[in-house]
Parts: C-alpha cells; sequence; structure tokens
C-alpha cells in the first residue's frame, strides 16, 4: 500500500468519535514502516493493550477501524487460523478482534468479530518476513499474489460487515 500520513489515519475511522480518532496511539516510526510489503496498516496500542487498529484501502476510499482484543490468554497448545491471511500461531498468535459496526448499529452496540493475527503482521507473514517457531505458514502451491489477493478480499469482506450501516443507507 502507499505510505500514510498521521491525519489521512486519524481521518480514514469510521466506527469511533473524531475525538478517539484524535487521541489514539499510532505506530512507531510510521515513516519508516516497510510500506510496500503491507496490504493493510494494522497495530497494537502501545499504551492500551485492549485495543488494535486496522487501516486499508476499501471500495470508495481509505478505511480505518478501531477493534477490541480480548483480555482472555487462549491454552497454549491450541493452533489457531487467521481469517485474514490463513497463518496458523499456536497459542494466542490469534485474537478474536472484534469491532464496533459503523454509525447507528454500532452505537447501538452491535458488533462484528473475526479472528486475526493478534500483531495485525499478516502482510509480513504472507511474505515470509515475519516468521517464529509459533507461526505456519500453510504449504499450499498459491502463488504469492493470489494468496495476497485472498487475503485483501477477506479482509474487504469484514470492513464490508463492519461498514454495513453506512452500506444501508
Ligand atoms: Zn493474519
Amino acid at each position: 500500500m502507499r505510505a500514510l500520513t498521521d491525519p489521512e489515519i486519524r481521518a480514514s475511522f469510521v466506527n469511533c468519535s473524531k475525538g478517539e480518532a484524535r487521541r489514539l496511539n499510532l505506530p512507531r516510526g510510521l515513516a519508516e514502516l516497510p510500506w510496500e510489503d503491507l496490504d493493510f496498516l494494522g497495530w497494537r496500542d502501545q499504551g492500551a493493550p485492549d485495543r488494535a487498529y486496522l487501516v486499508a484501502e476499501h471500495r470508495d476510499g481509505l478505511v480505518g477501524v478501531t477493534l477490541r482484543v480480548p483480555s482472555f490468554r487462549r491454552s497454549l497448545t491450541k493452533t489457531n487460523v487467521c481469517s485474514l491471511c490463513v497463518t496458523a500461531h499456536a497459542g494466542s498468535g490469534v485474537a478474536l478482534l472484534t469491532a464496533r459496526r459503523a454509525g447507528a448499529a454500532g452505537r447501538e452496540g452491535n458488533t462484528v468479530g473475526t479472528y486475526i493475527c493478534a500483531d495485525l503482521a499478516c502482510s509480513l507473514y504472507l511474505r515470509g518476513r515475519k516468521k517464529s517457531a509459533a507461526v505456519t505458514r500453510p504449504n499450499e502451491s498459491l502463488p504469492l499474489e493470489e494468496q495476497i489477493a485472498r487475503t485483501v478480499a477477506n479482509l474487504d469482506a469484514f470492513l464490508a460487515q463492519v461498514r454495513t450501516d453506512t452500506l444501508a443507507a
């Protein structure tokens, strides 16, 4: 994706207040991120362990989503698969992240959740730029471009769910 600026990122959020978007902690070293290897920008809040964020190009423009991270830890013997990039993680490497829906539905407490790499580094796992003993990529013959396309399609579907309210209007 193209490199994003601080104001662009803050202006992209669809499911939180403007004040919240102004105050949230952006990733450190924004300018130095490996943008060319990112399909979306995702990060955990350095100051709030229960918060994560995701920003991506979606349909008509940039869409940012605030996510809640569950506080409980999963069993370390269990392996879970990210619903975006299909990377398998042992233990707590995959988390059920939930987003408040945009608009009126969100104000009524409506949320949508999905299992995602808890560090939101799907793009780097796909490209083999981030590795760990607890992480397994599926042994598949699909070319990288198609794995990326699948991840982006999965993310698009999730963002569309978050924005249901906007689309129905
Ligand atoms: Zn992932």
